[in-house]
């Protein structure tokens, strides 16, 4: 049994998926107009983690994340009017530029980067990405229908609005007050949003020199929110299980969501929707005044293993804040190069310990439970009672839901004095000095590692093998 808290309903209920062992879910992605945040990070490893639960529990998962590659900061940034957007193109490149090629080339980069990211933090891809800017006539059906049931309305400059009034669940998941509502900062940047909280952009007028589609309702570019409700629909159908995303994404953007959903199909948009709490950078929020929007390569560039990182968000309950801090991350760091040393010095994994990895699934089947799931993981770790190749089985079993690379033996965490004699040892057997090789081999082998040559000059290492 699986529980999982659902934000619609503010309570936990058991996980029931419309037609299992199928589950739909979708999650909305990154806006490329930049590299992603660890905020952002810890959303995705969230998904990521919900995933793994899920098939652990031999769920059939397809997922669908969104690529938001039109959008005002895209937009902006391709013109260069971000400072410190890192990879500006060159005026030269920018110059009688067609402006969708223009956001085409500028976020591209950034796609590429995002997707680097979530390959270092071992997250598995969505079965499908789709982007904005190839999501267009789904879009163009859905604003037709909005329009044609009376829900959305062409404004005098040739954009077209949701109309709130039009649709009284509004403000269902947020639980908003609608007569206290107040813009976000998000929308008061947006000029498409009308009568502050009130009606949101579906369609943007096309203005001049930013990119714009032609389609039967006149030339424009789509809203940011259309594409989650255009693409769930097309790829998942009209009620998906799941939906996530991060707390900040509630309202507007999820609650615009289920309206442009909710009015065009008069089904549930989605039955669970599930949210992630936000990370704070040494107890603040992340800003640019504060300098403290940290991406990957922040954490790369200090020599730290972007698995620590994943490691730290799963100390922390994904419904608590995480607090970032340089050294939670360090002692995160130690505690995985801990684990992945001592495992490497296991017997080979074989049979397992049932109780530990009962008790593991049902920590993480509760509500995503992963500090319990990583305190148990240490608990087997110390229990002599169990052989090493049982702990070794078990561990690997859990690290499935985890995430954190245990199994993999290439992992294994080097001093830079054994770097060094490895180098030195590959070094002398391309050049054939097989005496000089094979005394570096005795040299690491009496430090306890152990190399397997392969073909082609290849070799694979492990730690030797001793009780602990
Ligand atoms: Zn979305």
């Amino acid at each position: 049994m699986l529980t999982i808290f659902n934000s619609l309903s503010r309570k936990l209920e058991p996980f029931k998926p419309q037609n299992p062992p199928a589950v739909t879910m979708y999650t909305c992605g990154p806006t490329v107009y930049n590299f992603v945040h660890i905020g952002n990070l810890r959303a995705y490893v969230f998904y990521d983690t919900l995933k793994r639960l899920l098939r652990s529990h031999e769920y059939a998962i397809k997922h669908v994340m969104n690529i938001t590659d039109v959008d005002d900061k895209i937009i902006r940034g391709s013109a260069a009017e971000i400072p410190n957007c890192g990879l500006r193109p060159a005026p030269s490149e920018r110059k009688n530029q067609d402006p969708n090629e223009r956001i085409k080339s500028f976020s591209k980069k950034y796609e590429e980067a995002y997707f680097e990211d979530l390959k270092k933090l071992n997250i598995i891809s969505a079965d499908v990405n789709p982007k904005a800017t190839e999501y267009i006539p789904q879009m163009v059906t859905l604003i037709q229908t909005l329009l044609h049931k009376g829900v959305a309305y062409k404004s005098e400059d040739g954009s077209i609005y949701f109309s709130i009034k039009k649709f009284p669940q509004y403000g269902r998941l947020s639980r908003l007050d609608k007569k206290s509502l107040r813009p976000t900062e998000r929308m008061i940047k947006d000029e498409y949003t009308k009568d502050s909280i009130q009606d949101f952009a579906l369609w943007k007028a096309a203005k001049e020199g930013e990119p714009s589609w032609e389609t039967p309702f006149g030339k424009g570019r789509p809203g940011w929110h259309i594409e989650c409700s255009a693409m769930a629909n097309d790829l998942l159908g009209e009620t998906i299980d799941i939906h996530s995303g991060g707390v900040d994404l509630i309202f507007p953007h999820h609650e615009n969501e289920i309206a442009q959903s909710e009015a065009a199909t008069g089904k549930p948009f989605a039955r669970y929707w599930i949210h992630n709490e936000h990370l704070l950078v040494d107890n603040q929020k992340m800003s640019k005044s504060l300098h403290n929007f940290y991406t990957l390569r922040e954490i790369e560039e200090k020599g730290i293993d972007p698995l620590a990182l994943r490691y730290l968000f799963l100390t922390v309950h994904y419904r608590d804040k995480l607090n970032f801090t340089w050294e939670s991350l360090e002692a995160a760091r130690q505690a995985l190069t801990r684990l992945r040393d001592l495992v490497a010095t296991w017997d080979e994994p074989a049979i397992g310990c049932a109780g530990y990895e009962a008790d593991f699934l049902a920590a993480i089947a509760d509500d995503l439970g992963t500090p319990r799931g990583l305190a148990l993981l240490w608990d087997l770790v110390h229990d002599r009672e169990y052989p090493t190749s049982a702990r070794h089985a078990s561990i690997l079993k859990m690290d499935k839901v985890l995430g954190l690379r245990l199994d993999s033996r290439d992992e294994i965490t080097l001093s830079s004095e054994e770097k060094k004699l490895l180098d030195d040892r590959q070094q002398a057997r391309r050049v054939g000095d097989f005496e000089v090789s094979d005394e570096i081999r005795a040299t690491l082998e009496n430090k306890g590692l152990v190399i397997e040559d392969t073909a082609n000059n290849g070799f694979r290492l492990k730690r030797k093998r001793t009780e602990r």
